[in-house]
C-alpha cells in the first residue's frame, strides 16, 4: 500500500474502494457476458458481432485489472466471492437467452450505457480529489463510448439489411 499515495486522496478512501469493486463487478459481468456470447450468437452478420464481442471482453478484462490495481493501491481489494460480484455490480448481468444477433447487440448496448452513466458518475466524484484514479476512470470510460458505438454501428448494418 503506497502511504503518500493515499494521503493525497481527497476522499473516503474506504467509499472510494466501495464504488471501483463495485465498477469491478460490472467488468467482470461484462466479461463473462460477453465471452458467453460470442460461444452461443448466431444470425445476421455472426462472424462481425463475434469478433466485436471478444475484442470487448478482453477490454472489460483489462478493465477488471486497471480497477483492482487502483483498489489495491488504496489499501483494499477486489471482491474474491463469486456471487458478491452479482450483488454488488452497478450494471446486471443480460443473459443471453436469446442466441440472435440482433438481441445479442442490443443487450451489449444497454451494458455499455449503464457503464458509460457510472464511470462518468465516478469521474465527478473523484475530479480534483483522486487524479490517479480519474486517470483510470477517463480511460476506462473512452473504452466504454467506443464500445457503444461499436454495438451500433454493426446493427445499424443489420437494421440496413447486412448479413
Ligand atoms: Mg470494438
Ligand atoms: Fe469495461
Ligand atoms: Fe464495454
Amino acid at each position: 500500500m503506497g502511504t503518500k499515495g493515499r494521503e493525497i486522496v481527497k476522499l473516503d478512501v474506504i467509499e472510494l474502494i466501495e464504488l471501483l469493486n463495485k465498477a469491478y463487478a460490472d467488468e467482470w459481468l461484462a466479461y463473462y457476458q460477453y465471452w458467453v456470447s460470442a460461444q452461443i450468437v448466431k444470425g445476421r452478420m455472426k462472424n462481425a458481432v463475434v469478433s466485436e464481442l471478444t475484442e470487448h471482453a478482453g477490454d472489460e478484462l483489462k478493465h477488471a485489472e486497471m480497477l483492482s490495481e487502483r483498489i489495491l493501491q488504496l489499501g483494499g481489494a477486489p471482491i474474491t466471492n463469486i456471487t458478491e460480484l452479482n450483488d454488488r455490480a452497478n450494471c446486471k448481468y443480460a443473459e443471453p437467452t436469446n442466441p440472435d444477433s440482433v438481441e445479442i447487440l442490443k443487450q451489449g448496448i444497454d451494458g455499455e450505457r449503464c457503464a458509460i452513466d457510472v464511470y462518468n458518475k465516478l469521474l465527478d466524484i473523484v475530479a480534483h480529489k483522486d487524479s490517479v484514479t480519474y486517470h483510470v476512470i477517463l480511460e476506462i470510460l473512452e473504452d466504454e463510448v467506443e464500445h457503444e458505438d461499436d454495438f451500433e454501428v454493426i446493427l445499424e448494418d443489420i437494421q440496413r439489411g447486412g448479413e
